[in-house]
């Protein structure tokens, strides 16, 4: 069972008492998305102590009142809460080889997939720290900004995120998932994926009006409030999945879907667009309805995507 806990997005940790002092903790790189971190929590009080393997990054903060280690071995040596938001999982492997991390909670941000960060999970636990890995739902504009909507999702070790949880509040909601260090990224990684569809999608859009007089301008709350509209369908797709049966929720059965298939394909055609984005898509549509699923919603076709 996933627990999946909300604190809402908030500069100031939901819940924390006013006379209980920002906790202190160390932050490992500061890129564009390290930077905007260490700023809300320098900006909320939080002693912090920072590391970047180009030391001129520092400076700018150091300024704001962020104590500047020279290593990363010492900045960890400093705080028993060490953020890490690197580039990569290779960057965290050269940063903290080497490191001694008896006793810290490592909560590690950078974005890999659920297999990276289980691995990762167990090469910090096997040298005594505790870990927690996170997905980051935001872009760096929106850390420390609560109206924008930021969030991490959280998971790993239960009791590292319940001690820190005040402070990782603090630039961005939080939302643990479960004890699983992989489901942070896994949950991260599908949400992203579900929004590459749908940049594909309006890519596709654009491109089919652009021959034309259509203002792309005046097109786009249209298309922003279809897609809007049709979200409708994620909740759909989830009751179908929960209870097995892709024919309960059905609003636009597969067969008739199917057979409108060739007028988007024309319709491309008709204006000098190929339909690569959308082609696969159809293609698994016309599978599922060779199977014999012509009843269904469109759930079907996630069936088919097991390799
Ligand atoms: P940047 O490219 O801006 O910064 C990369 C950071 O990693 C820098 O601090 C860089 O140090 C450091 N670094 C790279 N290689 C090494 C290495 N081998 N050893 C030590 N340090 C290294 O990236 P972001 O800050 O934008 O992203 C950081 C993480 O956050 C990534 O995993 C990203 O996927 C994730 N994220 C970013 C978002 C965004 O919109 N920016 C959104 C959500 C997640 P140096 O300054 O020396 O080059």
């Amino acid at each position: 069972m996933t627990d999946n806990t909300a604190d809402a997005p908030s500069g100031t940790p939901a819940g924390t008492p006013a006379e209980t002092p920002p906790a202190p903790l160390t932050l490992l790189g500061l890129g564009a998305m390290g930077t905007a971190l260490a700023g809300a929590w320098l900006a909320a009080g939080h002693p912090l102590t920072v590391w970047n393997r180009t030391a001129a990054r520092a400076e700018p903060l150091a300024a704001k009142g962020a104590a500047v280690a020279a290593t990363a071995a010492g900045a960890v040596a400093a705080n028993r809460l060490v953020v890490v938001c690197l580039l990569d999982d290779a960057s965290v492997e050269e940063a903290l080889s080497g490191v001694d991390l008896t006793g810290r909670d490592v909560v590690n941000l950078v974005t890999g997939t659920p297999g990276t960060a289980r691995d990762r999970a167990r090469w910090v636990t096997g040298r005594g720290a505790r870990y927690l890995d996170g997905g980051i739902m935001a872009v760096p504009p929106m850390i420390g900004v609560p109206a924008a909507g930021p969030y991490v999702f959280y998971s790993g070790s239960r009791g590292s995120f319940e001690e820190h949880r005040a402070a990782l509040a603090v630039p961005a909601g939080t939302r643990y998932v479960g004890e699983d260090a992989g489901l942070a990224a896994l949950y991260d990684v599908a949400l992203l994926s579900a929004m590459y569809g749908m940049f594909a999608g309006v890519a596709h859009a654009f491109a089919l009006v652009r021959a034309e007089a259509v203002d792309p301008v005046g097109l786009a709350p249209l298309l922003s409030s279809w897609l809007t509209a049709m979200t409708g369908s994620v909740a759909a797709t989830a009751g179908e999945l929960a209870a097995g049966d892709y024919t309960r929720d059905v609003v636009s059965n597969l067969a008739m879907q199917v057979a409108g298939v060739p007028t988007f394909l024309r319709t491309a055609e008709e204006q000098g667009v190929s339909a690569e984005l959308l082609s696969p898509y159809f293609e698994l549509m016309r599978r599922r309805l060779a199977e014999g699923s012509g009843e269904e919603s469109l759930t079907g076709v996630i069936d088919l995507l097991r390799t």
